[in-house]
């Protein structure tokens, strides 16, 4: 299958810095000691919720329609998407009319994670689980802890779609809908009516 190319020519050529607020993205940051994601809530022409993991400098990225579920017999569809700059896990706001992702967006979760992955007893680093279809990290975010997964089902050309399972651990729940129930912004305790408002 190709190689996935890490890469923000997508997210620039999509984007007008001088009529968007979103971060143009200049660097790709070193190898972290603890890589960070975002989970934000993206009111665009359909309610989806963006899941980013920071891998090789970029924030890889994938749009969940219905977002996570802490329900492990649950799989929810995530379309991979452009890699957004590192600084985007820090955005917060509305996109405006007429823009690529018209619509505000809020940091509904953040923090760092941890990678799970291991085959043969040895660690298999992020970039290699990309091109194998196969991810397992650990969250730790304000909202959302414990293990999940990402697997890509069908490796047919140009397929962007992925599925986001979690894991059978102790943060793993049938009950608990966060995603419904916890709706303010982990950055600044905003709500998304407050984000449409204030910018
Ligand atoms: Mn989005």
């Amino acid at each position: 299958m190709p190689k996935k190319k890490f890469s923000l020519a997508q997210y620039k050529e999509r984007r007008k810095f001088k009529r968007t607020p979103e971060p143009k993205g200049k660097k790709a940051r070193k190898k972290p000691d603890e890589p960070i994601f975002v989970i934000q809530e993206h009111h665009a022409s359909r309610i989806h919720w963006d899941l980013r993991l920071e891998i090789k400098g970029v924030l890889v990225s994938w749009a969940i329609p219905k977002g996570p579920s802490l329900n492990p017999a649950i799989r929810r569809i995530a379309i991979m998407t452009e890699d957004h700059p590192i600084e985007y896990a820090g955005f917060e706001g509305v996109i405006p009319k007429g823009m690529y992702g018209a619509g505000p967006v809020m940091v509904w979760d953040t923090g760092t994670f941890e990678n799970k992955n291991i085959r043969n007893k040895k660690p298999v680093p992020l970039h290699q689980g990309l091109e194998d279809g196969y991810l397992e990290f650990f969250l730790h975010g304000t909202k959302l802890q414990g293990s999940f997964v990402l697997i890509k089902p069908n490796f047919e050309d140009g397929q962007k779609e992925w599925l986001l399972i979690k894991r059978k651990d102790k943060y793993a729940s049938k009950k608990r809908k966060p995603v419904n129930t916890q709706k303010k912004s982990a950055l600044t305790g905003r709500t998304m009516a407050r984000i449409r408002r204030e910018g």
